[in-house]
């Protein structure tokens, strides 16, 4: 049985302090989740942030973490500086990771296995863009995507999957459930075939993608749905508290 699991994906929004207060909101309204809750703030709300979820079932995520243990990466953070701060999970490879600062399946499977090396969950993003859909290259776009950035993963169910089709991110539009549920469905045999089938059967894959408090209990109702990693939704208390409570 996977556990299901809902994170919000701040982005670069909420200050420091911005964010302890949305903390504080939320903490109350998710407090008897049956799901794994977690919020992936910007890195300088880390600390902050840390301190305001103690005590709480909220874990604490970040959006990215480098793949070398330390050294002369100005500007980047390594997973132990992550862990200090009791981080939890980690978001690796976001599309717009991929779209706007050159993230390749490369860099995502270095990060990847730094993260996990170092004790912490990674969330690994994988989808298609609007063309690639268009145009039949679904199926041949995540098999690369798992194929180059998951390569030697030990055990796969140790990481958390987002499928994430591009076109659906913050754009409104979301992926039919059914859709989402047949794609992920499909990630799924994939795993089984490159890793095996035990260990795909266990890795929780999360839609994302515009999922909201209105169409999260039609998703998450769906068999290989195992959670949202949500954007915008995750910005406003009750709205995210909504969707982590879908089943309530
Ligand atoms: C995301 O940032 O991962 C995301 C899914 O964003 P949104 O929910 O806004 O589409």
């Amino acid at each position: 049985m996977r556990k299901p699991i809902i994170a919000g994906n701040w982005k670069m929004n909420n200050t420091a302090n911005e964010g302890v207060a949305l903390i504080n909101a939320l903490k109350p309204l998710v407090a008897y989740a049956d799901c794994d809750v977690a919020v992936c703030v910007p890195a300088i709300d880390i600390p902050a942030a840390a301190e305001a979820l103690k005590g709480s079932n909220i874990a604490l995520g970040a959006q990215n973490v480098h793949f070398a243990e330390k050294g002369a990466f100005t500007g980047e953070i390594s997973a132990n500086m992550l862990k200090e701060y009791g981080v939890k999970y980690v978001i690796i490879g976001h599309s717009e990771r991929r779209q706007y600062f050159g993230e390749t399946d490369e860099t995502v499977n270095k990060r990847t296995l730094a993260a996990l090396n170092a004790g912490l969950i990674p969330i690994v993003c994988i989808g298609e863009s609007l063309e690639e859909r268009e145009t039949g290259k679904t199926e041949a776009v995540l098999d690369k995507q798992i194929t180059e950035g998951m390569k030697g993963i030990d055990d796969i169910s140790k990481i958390v999957i987002a499928y994430e089709p591009v076109w659906a991110i913050g754009t409104g539009k979301t992926a039919t459930s059914e859709q989402a549920n047949e794609t992920i469905g499909y990630i799924r045999k994939k795993l089984a075939e490159v890793f095996c089938p035990n260990c795909a059967a266990k890795v929780r894959i999360q839609y994302g993608g515009s999922m909201n408090a209105g169409n999260c209990k039609d998703l998450m109702a769906m068999e290989e749905i195992d959670g949202g990693l949500i954007g915008g939704a995750s910005l406003k208390p009750n709205d995210f508290a909504a969707i982590v409570n879908y089943n309530k």
